[in-house]
Protein backbone atom coordinates (compact mmCIF):
# COMPACT_ATOMS: atom_id res chain seq x y z
CA UNK A 1 0.00 0.00 0.00
CA UNK A 2 1.10 3.67 -0.76
CA UNK A 3 2.20 6.10 2.13
CA UNK A 4 -0.06 9.39 1.76
CA UNK A 5 1.49 12.37 2.52
CA UNK A 6 -1.32 14.99 1.35
CA UNK A 7 -4.11 14.87 0.06
CA UNK A 8 -3.54 15.46 -3.47
CA UNK A 9 -1.94 12.11 -3.45
CA UNK A 10 -4.83 9.79 -2.66
CA UNK A 11 -5.60 10.10 -6.14
CA UNK A 12 -2.95 6.98 -5.62
CA UNK A 13 -5.69 4.57 -5.15
CA UNK A 14 -5.77 0.78 -4.63
CA UNK A 15 -5.55 -1.15 -8.15
CA UNK A 16 -8.57 -2.54 -8.89
CA UNK A 17 -7.80 -6.08 -8.52
CA UNK A 18 -7.11 -5.17 -4.43
CA UNK A 19 -10.36 -2.79 -4.43
CA UNK A 20 -12.32 -5.72 -2.14
CA UNK A 21 -9.21 -5.97 0.11
CA UNK A 22 -10.52 -4.20 3.55
CA UNK A 23 -8.71 -0.60 4.53
CA UNK A 24 -7.76 -1.13 7.59
CA UNK A 25 -7.15 2.54 8.62
CA UNK A 26 -7.92 6.30 7.94
CA UNK A 27 -6.08 8.45 4.86
CA UNK A 28 -3.49 9.66 6.81
CA UNK A 29 -2.72 7.05 7.98
CA UNK A 30 -0.11 4.92 5.55
CA UNK A 31 -2.98 2.82 3.67
CA UNK A 32 -4.30 4.11 0.23
CA UNK A 33 -8.03 4.98 0.24
CA UNK A 34 -10.72 2.71 -1.13
CA UNK A 35 -12.34 4.07 -4.92
CA UNK A 36 -14.96 6.39 -4.74
CA UNK A 37 -16.72 8.26 -7.59
CA UNK A 38 -14.48 11.57 -7.13
CA UNK A 39 -11.78 9.76 -7.68
CA UNK A 40 -9.84 9.06 -10.89
CA UNK A 41 -6.32 7.37 -11.47
CA UNK A 42 -3.82 9.74 -12.33
CA UNK A 43 -2.62 7.47 -15.29
CA UNK A 44 -4.41 3.94 -16.48
CA UNK A 45 -3.49 1.35 -13.82
CA UNK A 46 -1.87 -1.35 -15.42
CA UNK A 47 -3.91 -4.44 -15.87
CA UNK A 48 -3.61 -7.29 -13.11
CA UNK A 49 -1.79 -10.21 -14.32
CA UNK A 50 -3.92 -13.55 -14.90
CA UNK A 51 -3.57 -16.79 -15.57
CA UNK A 52 -6.55 -18.87 -17.94
CA UNK A 53 -8.35 -21.91 -15.73
CA UNK A 54 -8.10 -24.88 -17.62
CA UNK A 55 -11.07 -26.24 -19.12
CA UNK A 56 -13.03 -22.43 -18.66
CA UNK A 57 -13.09 -19.21 -20.07
CA UNK A 58 -11.90 -18.08 -16.85
CA UNK A 59 -9.07 -15.79 -15.62
CA UNK A 60 -7.50 -16.13 -12.26
CA UNK A 61 -6.19 -12.79 -11.10
CA UNK A 62 -2.82 -12.97 -9.75
CA UNK A 63 -1.81 -10.87 -6.41
CA UNK A 64 1.84 -12.05 -5.29
CA UNK A 65 4.27 -14.57 -6.69
CA UNK A 66 6.07 -16.32 -3.59
CA UNK A 67 8.87 -18.97 -4.50
CA UNK A 68 10.81 -21.39 -2.20
CA UNK A 69 14.10 -22.10 -2.64
CA UNK A 70 15.77 -25.49 -1.93
CA UNK A 71 12.51 -27.63 -1.34
CA UNK A 72 13.89 -30.68 -2.85
CA UNK A 73 16.69 -32.26 -1.00
CA UNK A 74 18.64 -33.41 -3.98
CA UNK A 75 18.64 -29.59 -5.61
CA UNK A 76 19.95 -27.98 -2.58
CA UNK A 77 23.16 -30.92 -2.57
CA UNK A 78 23.44 -30.11 -6.42
CA UNK A 79 23.82 -26.08 -5.78
CA UNK A 80 26.16 -27.34 -2.95
CA UNK A 81 24.45 -27.06 0.40
CA UNK A 82 23.03 -29.41 3.14
CA UNK A 83 19.57 -29.88 2.92
CA UNK A 84 19.92 -31.35 6.84
CA UNK A 85 21.35 -28.03 8.13
CA UNK A 86 19.46 -25.18 6.24
CA UNK A 87 15.85 -25.66 5.75
CA UNK A 88 14.24 -23.93 2.26
CA UNK A 89 13.63 -20.34 2.48
CA UNK A 90 11.03 -18.06 0.65
CA UNK A 91 11.01 -15.42 -1.65
CA UNK A 92 9.16 -13.42 -4.33
CA UNK A 93 9.03 -12.79 -8.52
CA UNK A 94 6.54 -9.87 -9.00
CA UNK A 95 3.15 -11.01 -10.27
CA UNK A 96 4.12 -9.50 -14.49
CA UNK A 97 6.97 -12.52 -14.42
CA UNK A 98 4.08 -14.74 -14.77
CA UNK A 99 3.65 -15.18 -18.69
CA UNK A 100 1.61 -18.04 -20.27
CA UNK A 101 3.29 -17.48 -23.90
CA UNK A 102 4.94 -20.20 -25.90
CA UNK A 103 8.39 -18.50 -25.81
CA UNK A 104 11.05 -17.38 -22.94
CA UNK A 105 13.46 -14.48 -24.28
CA UNK A 106 16.76 -14.48 -22.76
CA UNK A 107 17.40 -11.59 -20.82
CA UNK A 108 20.00 -8.87 -22.43
CA UNK A 109 23.61 -9.50 -21.30
CA UNK A 110 22.38 -12.59 -19.51
CA UNK A 111 25.54 -15.50 -19.85
CA UNK A 112 23.98 -18.58 -17.65
CA UNK A 113 20.01 -18.90 -17.37
CA UNK A 114 19.22 -22.29 -15.63
CA UNK A 115 15.91 -24.01 -16.08
CA UNK A 116 13.75 -24.89 -12.54
CA UNK A 117 10.27 -26.64 -13.40
CA UNK A 118 8.12 -26.44 -10.23
CA UNK A 119 4.51 -27.28 -9.37
CA UNK A 120 2.55 -23.80 -8.90
CA UNK A 121 0.10 -23.19 -6.10
CA UNK A 122 -2.49 -20.67 -6.70
CA UNK A 123 -4.89 -19.68 -3.74
CA UNK A 124 -8.40 -18.64 -3.68
CA UNK A 125 -8.59 -17.35 -0.19
CA UNK A 126 -5.73 -16.31 2.43
CA UNK A 127 -5.05 -15.25 5.79
CA UNK A 128 -2.33 -15.41 8.53
CA UNK A 129 -1.60 -18.08 10.90
CA UNK A 130 -2.71 -20.75 8.41
CA UNK A 131 -3.27 -24.35 10.39
CA UNK A 132 -1.40 -26.71 8.33
CA UNK A 133 -4.49 -29.03 8.21
CA UNK A 134 -6.60 -26.44 6.98
CA UNK A 135 -4.11 -24.88 4.45
CA UNK A 136 -5.03 -26.74 1.48
CA UNK A 137 -8.74 -24.69 1.90
CA UNK A 138 -7.28 -22.21 0.67
CA UNK A 139 -5.87 -23.66 -2.78
CA UNK A 140 -8.23 -22.82 -5.79
CA UNK A 141 -5.04 -24.90 -8.31
CA UNK A 142 -2.18 -26.06 -9.35
CA UNK A 143 -0.06 -25.19 -12.51
CA UNK A 144 3.19 -25.97 -14.34
CA UNK A 145 5.53 -23.37 -13.89
CA UNK A 146 9.23 -22.28 -14.75
CA UNK A 147 11.01 -20.56 -12.36
CA UNK A 148 13.94 -19.24 -14.55
CA UNK A 149 17.33 -17.85 -13.13
CA UNK A 150 19.48 -15.93 -13.50
CA UNK A 151 22.43 -17.70 -12.61
CA UNK A 152 25.12 -15.73 -13.99
CA UNK A 153 23.97 -12.78 -11.46
CA UNK A 154 22.85 -15.42 -8.70
CA UNK A 155 26.58 -16.55 -8.03
CA UNK A 156 27.42 -13.27 -7.42
CA UNK A 157 24.35 -11.92 -5.12
CA UNK A 158 25.44 -15.24 -3.05
CA UNK A 159 29.30 -14.19 -2.45
CA UNK A 160 27.81 -10.69 -1.54
CA UNK A 161 24.79 -11.70 0.40
CA UNK A 162 22.84 -9.63 -1.35
CA UNK A 163 18.67 -9.89 -2.13
CA UNK A 164 18.11 -12.24 -5.13
CA UNK A 165 15.60 -10.06 -7.03
CA UNK A 166 17.62 -9.39 -10.36
CA UNK A 167 18.62 -13.00 -11.01
CA UNK A 168 14.70 -14.07 -10.13
CA UNK A 169 12.35 -11.46 -11.00
CA UNK A 170 13.32 -10.19 -14.52
CA UNK A 171 10.63 -9.55 -17.10
CA UNK A 172 9.41 -13.46 -18.02
CA UNK A 173 10.75 -15.20 -15.89
CA UNK A 174 7.97 -17.02 -14.94
CA UNK A 175 6.33 -19.29 -17.97
CA UNK A 176 3.14 -20.68 -16.51
CA UNK A 177 0.29 -23.11 -17.61
CA UNK A 178 -2.92 -22.63 -17.17
CA UNK A 179 -4.37 -23.42 -14.11
CA UNK A 180 -6.37 -26.98 -13.37
CA UNK A 181 -8.61 -26.54 -10.42
CA UNK A 182 -8.52 -28.62 -7.58
CA UNK A 183 -12.35 -29.20 -7.77
CA UNK A 184 -10.96 -31.04 -10.65
CA UNK A 185 -7.75 -32.31 -10.11
CA UNK A 186 -7.77 -32.68 -6.30
CA UNK A 187 -4.68 -31.95 -4.35
CA UNK A 188 -1.55 -33.47 -5.88
CA UNK A 189 0.79 -35.53 -2.99
CA UNK A 190 2.86 -37.27 -5.87
CA UNK A 191 3.69 -37.36 -8.84
CA UNK A 192 6.19 -37.10 -11.62
CA UNK A 193 7.74 -33.54 -12.12
CA UNK A 194 10.40 -33.25 -15.27
CA UNK A 195 11.41 -31.41 -18.03
CA UNK A 196 12.93 -32.30 -21.46
CA UNK A 197 15.00 -30.17 -23.61
CA UNK A 198 14.61 -30.31 -27.05
CA UNK A 199 13.58 -33.88 -26.29
CA UNK A 200 16.13 -34.77 -23.76
CA UNK A 201 15.39 -35.69 -20.20
CA UNK A 202 17.24 -32.92 -18.01
CA UNK A 203 15.12 -32.53 -14.73
CA UNK A 204 13.16 -35.90 -12.85
CA UNK A 205 11.71 -35.69 -9.62
CA UNK A 206 8.44 -36.47 -7.41
CA UNK A 207 6.07 -33.87 -5.80
CA UNK A 208 6.48 -36.41 -2.67
CA UNK A 209 10.39 -35.22 -2.42
CA UNK A 210 9.82 -32.11 -0.97
CA UNK A 211 11.02 -30.92 2.35
CA UNK A 212 8.05 -28.62 2.94
CA UNK A 213 4.74 -30.27 1.57
CA UNK A 214 2.25 -27.39 0.33
CA UNK A 215 0.15 -27.36 2.76
CA UNK A 216 3.05 -26.76 5.02
CA UNK A 217 4.69 -23.99 2.67
CA UNK A 218 0.90 -22.22 3.10
CA UNK A 219 1.12 -22.50 6.71
CA UNK A 220 5.23 -21.01 6.98
CA UNK A 221 3.96 -18.46 4.67
CA UNK A 222 1.01 -17.26 6.55
CA UNK A 223 3.20 -16.52 9.50
CA UNK A 224 5.37 -13.93 7.31
CA UNK A 225 2.78 -12.70 4.97
CA UNK A 226 -0.89 -12.06 5.05
CA UNK A 227 -1.93 -14.38 2.36
CA UNK A 228 -4.56 -13.21 -0.15
CA UNK A 229 -7.09 -14.21 -2.85
CA UNK A 230 -4.79 -14.27 -5.93
CA UNK A 231 -1.27 -15.43 -4.40
CA UNK A 232 0.87 -17.98 -6.68
CA UNK A 233 3.57 -20.46 -4.65
CA UNK A 234 6.34 -21.84 -6.60
CA UNK A 235 7.15 -24.71 -4.41
CA UNK A 236 10.65 -25.56 -5.31
CA UNK A 237 12.65 -27.33 -8.31
CA UNK A 238 13.80 -31.23 -8.29
CA UNK A 239 17.43 -31.71 -9.83
CA UNK A 240 19.12 -31.54 -12.83
CA UNK A 241 19.13 -27.94 -12.98
CA UNK A 242 20.51 -26.24 -16.02
CA UNK A 243 21.40 -23.47 -18.60
CA UNK A 244 18.68 -22.90 -21.62
CA UNK A 245 19.84 -21.49 -24.71
CA UNK A 246 18.09 -19.49 -27.69
CA UNK A 247 16.55 -22.18 -30.16
CA UNK A 248 15.88 -24.78 -27.04
CA UNK A 249 12.54 -26.64 -26.82
CA UNK A 250 11.63 -26.90 -23.27
CA UNK A 251 8.62 -29.19 -22.16
CA UNK A 252 7.57 -29.56 -18.69
CA UNK A 253 5.02 -31.91 -17.29
CA UNK A 254 3.93 -32.83 -13.90
CA UNK A 255 1.99 -35.75 -13.11
CA UNK A 256 -1.89 -35.64 -12.83
CA UNK A 257 -1.55 -31.47 -13.52
CA UNK A 258 -0.51 -30.55 -16.94
CA UNK A 259 2.41 -29.31 -19.26
CA UNK A 260 4.38 -26.79 -19.98
CA UNK A 261 5.78 -26.04 -23.12
CA UNK A 262 8.38 -23.39 -23.83
CA UNK A 263 10.57 -22.00 -26.75
CA UNK A 264 13.57 -20.12 -25.95
CA UNK A 265 14.36 -17.22 -28.21
MN1 LIG B 1 13.04 -22.25 -7.90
Amino acid sequence: MQRLSNEKHHKTLVPPHLSNVTVISEPGEGVAPAMNDNMTFVFPPVPATTLPVSGTRDLFPVNRVYCVGRNYAAHAREMGHNPDREPPFFFQKNPSCLVTGAAFRMPPGATDIHHEIELAVALQSGGSGIAPDRALDHVFGYAVALDMTRRDLQAELKKLGRPWEVAKAFEGSAPCSPIQPASAIGHPTRGEVRLDINGERRQSGDLSQMIWPVADLIARLSTYFTLQPGDIILTGTPDGVGPVHPGDKLSGAIAGVGTLKVDVI
